[in-house]
């Protein structure tokens, strides 16, 4: 039997909603999700391959004598060596089951968000980029989230003016008006009207100049984060620079990787950490380094909600059945054994 559910886009913090086409009981595709109140029915590639983490899910074998290997190292290392990192790929309630777990144990908690700290709440709505007269872009955030990118598109063509920070050939620098050479020269073109769109911003200095910038001239901003809960899971755990994150591995033995890639996103020596633990529903650069992998259901088996980039919070229930567990599951378990 052929189905349709709704349910939300894991790729990015747009909050995209999708709909998945399952039959007898597998998943076979995607479908435009024509009332969703963000992108009304348009989804970008990256969204339509989401439901690849499904078909590439691992696959669980015996997951009790998994959870005894994670509880027994955990007991094994002292607690303030032991870190556990939080992803912005997790639902809120798997990010506060993430950092009670971490605060019961006085385990170091960490979470990392393409290096974005301290951020502004006076956040744009996406209707405002597409209203505003001048749109300031830093990032290939055309490219990279289509469908903010339409947003920026729009604007132009309601005859706003497009200024960027990207690096030539990108789709936003394609789209702009004046691409400046420096995030300095860009800056200066802030004034009230602007609306600035930012994501990944790879120096700590350029990203305080930016805050600091549209601070002064209150404007109003939008961070796009890499992934679907970025935002939601900063209201619970503090972000962390690069930097930070860096000087936290230096003191960790033991690192608890929750849903995310960080060998992908922070260039560090992994091998000086004694043991690395990761909960992933697929196989990813991290995985592949681990001491000990734990399989958690992928976000299309699991219910629970995301913060999307400008702070609207969306509900999702799980589109398939499982017989796997959940991280909330597994952690439950885990703690047991504590
Ligand atoms: S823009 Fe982001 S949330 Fe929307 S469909 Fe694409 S990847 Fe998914």
């Amino acid at each position: 039997m052929l189905e349709i559910k709704h349910t939300l886009c894991p790729s990015c913090s747009v909050g995209c909603g999708i709909n998945v086409v399952s039959q007898d009981g597998d998943v076979v595709g995607t479908y435009s999700y024509k009332r969703h109140q963000i992108n009304e029915g348009k989804n970008c590639l990256n969204g339509r391959n989401s439901i690849e983490i499904y078909k590439n899910k691992l696959e669980v074998s015996d997951i009790e004598k998994i959870i005894d290997e994670v509880s027994n190292e955990l007991k094994s290392n002292d607690a303030n060596k032991i870190t556990v990192v939080c992803s912005g790929n997790n639902s809120v309630e798997e990010a506060e089951m993430i950092k009670n777990f971490a605060e019961l144990n006085n385990f170091n908690i960490a979470f990392y968000a393409d290096n974005f700290v301290n951020l502004n709440d006076d956040i744009a709505s996406y209707d405002e980029i597409e209203n505003a007269s001048k749109v300031i872009v830093i990032g290939d955030v055309v490219y990279e989230n289509p469908l903010i990118g339409r947003k920026i598109v729009h604007a132009k063509k309601n005859g706003a003016n497009i200024f960027s920070y990207a690096p030539e050939k990108t789709v936003t620098a394609n789209v702009s008006d004046e691409i400046a050479d420096s995030i300095e020269s860009l800056i200066n073109k802030l004034d009230d009207d602007s609306v600035v769109v930012y994501s990944k911003i790879e120096s700590s200095d350029d990203l305080e100049k930016i805050v600091e910038a549209i601070a002064n001239s209150n404007c109003k901003s939008l961070p796009v984060f890499s992934k679907c809960n970025s935002k939601g899971v900063s209201k619970i755990i503090d972000a962390k620079s690069k930097e930070d994150m860096i000087e936290l591995l230096d003191n960790t033995d033991v690192l608890l990787i929750f849903n995310d890639d960080l060998v992908a996103e922070i260039d560090y020596d992994y091998k000086s950490i004694s043991k690395i633990i990761t909960f992933v529903p697929c196989s990813n650069s991290t995985s592949d380094i681990s001491t000990i992998v734990v399989p958690i259901k992928t976000w299309l088996e699991t219910d629970g909600s995301y913060v999307n980039a400008m702070g609207l919070s969306q509900s999702f229930e799980n589109v398939v059945e499982s017989e796997n567990l959940s991280e909330i599951e597994i952690i439950e378990k885990i703690q047991n054994k504590l």
